[in-house]
This record gives C-alpha cells, sequence and structure tokens, in this order.
C-alpha cells in the first residue's frame, strides 16, 4: 500500500500564490492513480479562518473516506484560546487523524501540543528552517510525535536540511516527509542515519507531482520492509493510537503569546536590530 502523507486540499482565501489560493485535486488524482498510490493525506491551503478550512477539507474527506485521510490545520495565534476545540471538532466530527501548523501563520505553540497529546494526534509542523525548535519540542512532549516536512525547509535552505538530520536520528518522536526534498544526498543521509522508519513518503502535491516524488523513494534502492515503512507503514503506525475521547488533564491554553513574539535568545544580540 503507498500512502501519501502529505497534501493540500480545498481552497484558500487569499491571493499570493497556489499555497493559499487553490489546491485542486482534479490532476493529482489521476496522477496519484498513475503512480498506484493508494490513500493520501489531506489539509488546507493557507487560509486566514482554519475553521472553514477544515470543514472544507472535512467534505473533501467524506466524499471518499477510504481514499483520503484529514489533518486539521491550526494557526498558533488566530486560533490561540480555541485551539483544543478546533482539533476536538476535527477528531469527532470529521474523523481527522492529525495536525498541521505552518511556522509562516506563527510558530507552534505550548497550546497545540497539550492538543495534540490529548487525543494522541501527530502533528505536522514547517519549520520553515528553524530547526533549533525541533530539540525544545522532542524533550518538551516526548510523547508527542511530531512530523517536520521536507527535512525541515521547502526553500532547499541546505544548512537547516543538514542540520534536521541530528535530531531526527536522536529523538524516537520527530519524523520527516521526503516532500519537495531536491537534494537527494541529503535525503540519502537522513534514510542512513535516522533510519527508514522516521521518514514518510509525501508529496505536496497537488502543487507537486506525486508520481514524480514518489521516484525519490524508489531510487533510495531500500529493502521492500524499509520501503513498506517509508510509504505506509511509519503513518498507520503514527495514527494508531488516535482517541476520540481526550485522555489527561486538558490543560489551559498557556505559552501562547509565545507565537507572536519574535524568538530570541535573549542573551544573543540581534544583529538586524543593532
Ligand atoms: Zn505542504
Amino acid at each position: 500500500m503507498i500512502i501519501d502523507s502529505h497534501c493540500h486540499a480545498g481552497k484558500g482565501d487569499g491571493l499570493t500564490g497556489p499555497w493559499d489560493t487553490a489546491a485542486p485535486l482534479g490532476k493529482y488524482l489521476h496522477r496519484a492513480e498513475a503512480a498506484q498510490i493508494d490513500r493520501t493525506v489531506l489539509f488546507a491551503a493557507f487560509h486566514s479562518d482554519y475553521a472553514v478550512a477544515n470543514r472544507e477539507v472535512a467534505r473533501i474527506v467524506a466524499s471518499n473516506p477510504r481514499r483520503f485521510y484529514g489533518f486539521a490545520f491550526v494557526h498558533a495565534l488566530h486560533d490561540r484560546g480555541h485551539v483544543f476545540n478546533l482539533i476536538k471538532t476535527a477528531v469527532q466530527r470529521y474523523g481527522f487523524c492529525g495536525i498541521k501548523v505552518h511556522r509562516y501563520d506563527a510558530r507552534i505553540t505550548r497550546e497545540i501540543c497539550a492538543a495534540a497529546r490529548a487525543f494522541a494526534l501527530p502533528v505536522l509542523y514547517d519549520v520553515m528552517g528553524e530547526v533549533s525548535i525541533i530539540e525544545l519540542l522532542a524533550t518538551e512532549y516526548p510523547d508527542v510525535n511530531f512530523i517536520i516536512p521536507h527535512l525541515g525547509s521547502f526553500a532547499d535552505d541546505w544548512k537547516a536540511q543538514q542540520a534536521c538530520i541530528d535530531p531526527l536520528a536522536r529523538h524516537a518522536n520527530i519524523y520527516t516527509d521526503t516532500s519537495g526534498i531536491r537534494r537527494f544526498d541529503l535525503l540519502e543521509q537522513a534514510v542512513d542515519r535516522a533510519g527508514a522508519h522516521k521518514i514518510l513518503f509525501g508529496s505536496d502535491g497537488p502543487w507537486l507531482h506525486p508520481g514524480v516524488e514518489l521516484a525519490k523513494v524508489y531510487v533510495l534502492n531500500l529493502s521492500a520492509t524499509d520501503r513498506a515503512l517509508m510509504l505506509s507503514d511509519n503513518f498507520l503506525r503514527l495514527i494508531a493510537g488516535v482517541k476520540t475521547q481526550p485522555i489527561g488533564l486538558v490543560q489551559r491554553p498557556i505559552g501562547s503569546l509565545h507565537a507572536q513574539r519574535v524568538m530570541a535568545d535573549p542573551w544573543v544580540m540581534d544583529q538586524s536590530s543593532a
């Protein structure tokens, strides 16, 4: 079985580029079928109201629930104080099985991590090159699984991707996906050092071609077992424990202000503002 663990769907409400405008699945589904991709994980494009965007993704997932999984997109700032309820709706009403957060919106917060913990959901967090956060996520939330897509940078930031491999290899709860990784040697190194059990096949469809992205996994020349881990087993393992009834104490949202501050080391002078 092949599961594409990273694909966008639905309309954005922006008009900047495809990422916040529209993620139509028409061509994607033909391409995925030709590449023998069986199932796809869907989440929204950038949107100013993720309650609306998640509902649209839920409709698409519901149109073919054997073909699609859904992740709830949340905005760490706009949704602060409401993350738990957004996630609860997504899990209980939509049957979603993960959370998507993008640093372009705002940095991930404890509020989001606590909600992920309560429902035992994996969190796909695009760090946009800010790989230092991975160490904190891994150690503060060792019981939450994080997927850091694109090996930490969709923008081919070699330094960031290189630096992402170390925490990927050291922390059991840190994963990455193959989507958009262009420097093949880095992907190969990630597999060698962290292991195939830490890397998920994802395409970043519909904007990237799922067949092209899938080809990268095949040319890694993995054992059949390792290939199966990347193509589906890792993802299935990550969502196997999802709880529709939250576990543990539901924390008051804490630390949500963190997302709007410029994250700086107070002892290091910011050269740009000096
Ligand atoms: Zn994406």
